[in-house]
């Protein structure tokens, strides 16, 4: 007997399914094209590779890489992890095809799907979809420093604005850009910083949760990240990043404002932002948008100067944002701009063997011209051949019968109304592209 197993799509995991695909491939489409309006280039990595290149950059202590990776031993015993993001990636593509000696910056986008095994939620999913930008320069010789600083900040607010630019394109709504500086690996900073913040933590410690307890430990700044109501006046009252910053890591941040505003682009700022990856530095930001409840993240992004050369190549510079294309789509619907076209603008409705003939010919020549044309492969009764039009979501129905074929004169039936008139077919193609 047949086993009788109903498969079903894997728990976290989705089926993007017409009409929303519509939806997805507009967004993909309006990202290539703002982006390339920037300079920017598509890559598209492997979604797999070896773990270490993960553990490595993103940190073995994150969630991300600790319980969040699905990694697989590969027959040659070895290790090998589906992405959970892709700037990991994106920085090995670098080193791989000696892009430093690309003319500098190298300006990069990518789309495609990352793996999480997180709890899945509304707009939390185990395969989900994230359209990123990097920028990548390799420090020359004799250049970086402090004197690089005004660069630096001009290139982080591009990047910036560049996402800004994409969500305005497609009409998003309730966007919040949100903006800190989170310094850089030193003693008189983070490092600095992140002793007195944990200082300030153990004196809290009990009134913490297990979590904000746990991370003293592992991840002290990720406490400020915490969204737990009871812990919310705590947190309020620790030591800020901003307070701690060095020189270089104030003086960029101030200047990373001064060129959003030159920009135009509006922000607000939090100190609480730190971003749940390990390799980030200074730039930190946040976009928010409506409609999405708890999960209302829909792109992060920030500087990792120093993750190249982390991961084997030349001391290089690095800012990039990733955007969480599902919550994206899932806004853009909840705000009613997912509205997808309708199914086809043209169904030949074709009787008479006579007719086929020329409902082939027709539906080759308005496909060709780009319209969506649905052909019955075998003839219909009239009112069947309108209702189905009808129920695809046809603009027009085409009706070819003998008395059309002998006149040359086609009857051109518009569904939303029923209306009916005579046209030839070059009469009609006019009428089609005034859509
Ligand atoms: P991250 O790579 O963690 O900085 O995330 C960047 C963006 O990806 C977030 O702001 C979210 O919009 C999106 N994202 C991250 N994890 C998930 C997930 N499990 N499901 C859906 N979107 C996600």
């Amino acid at each position: 007997m047949a086993n009788k197993t109903k498969f079903q799509a894997i728990k976290g995991t989705r089926d993007l399914l017409p009409p929303d695909t519509e939806l997805w491939n507009r967004v993909e489409a309006t990202a290539r094209e703002v982006f390339g309006t920037f300079g920017f280039g598509e890559i598209r990595p492997p979604i797999f590779e070896p773990t270490e290149l993960f553990a490595r950059s993103i940190g073995a202590d994150t969630d991300v890489v600790g319980k969040e990776m699905y990694t697989f031993e590969d027959r040659d015993n070895s290790s090998i992890s589906l992405r959970p993001e892709a700037t990991a990636s994106v920085c090995r593509v670098y080193i791989e095809h000696g892009m430093h000696a690309w003319p500098q910056p190298v300006k990069l986008y990518y789309l495609g799907p990352m793996f999480r095994r997180e709890r899945p939620q509304k707009g939390r999913y185990r395969q989900f979809y994230q359209i990123g930008a990097e920028v990548l320069e390799t420090v020359q010789p004799g250049q970086g420093g402090p004197k690089d600083i005004p660069k630096d900040a001009a290139v982080d607010a591009e990047v910036i604005e560049m996402v800004m630019a994409f969500f305005a394109r497609l009409g998003l709504e309730g966007v919040q850009l949100e903006i800190n500086s989170i310094g850089h690996a030193a003693e008189n900073c983070r490092r600095g910083y992140v002793q007195k913040l944990k200082a300030a933590l153990e004196q809290v410690k009990d009134k913490l949760g297990p979590d904000s307890q746990r991370r003293i430990e592992t991840n002290p700044l990720r406490v400020l990240d915490s969204k737990l109501e009871s812990e919310q006046a705590i947190i309020a009252g620790l030591p800020k990043i901003s307070e701690h910053l060095c020189d270089d890591c104030a003086k960029q941040y101030a200047e990373v404002k001064r060129q959003l505003d030159l920009r135009g682009v509006k922000y607000t700022e939090n100190w609480r932002l730190v971003r749940g990856l390990d390799y980030y530095m200074r730039t930190t930001f946040e976009i928010t948008a409506r409609g999405l409840g708890s999960q209302n993240a829909v792109c992060g992004g920030g500087r990792y100067d120093g993750l190249v050369e982390l991961l084997g190549g030349l001391p290089t510079k690095g800012i990039g944002f990733a955007i969480g294309e599902d919550r994206l789509i899932l806004s853009l619907q909840e705000a009613g701009k997912g509205g997808a076209e309708a199914g086809r603008d043209v169904f030949v409705a074709w009787m008479g063997e006579k007719a086929q003939t020329s409902a082939i010919a027709a539906a080759q020549r308005l496909r060709a011209a780009g319209f969506r044309v649905e052909l019955p492969p075998v003839e219909q009764k009239f009112g069947k051949a309108l209702g189905q039009a009808d129920k695809l979501g046809a603009r027009y129905a085409l009706i070819l019968g003998e008395d059309e074929i002998a006149t040359g004169q086609w009857t051109v039936k518009t569904l939303a109304d029923g209306a009916q008139a005579k046209m030839s077919e070059s009469e009609f193609l006019e009428k089609l592209k005034r859509l």
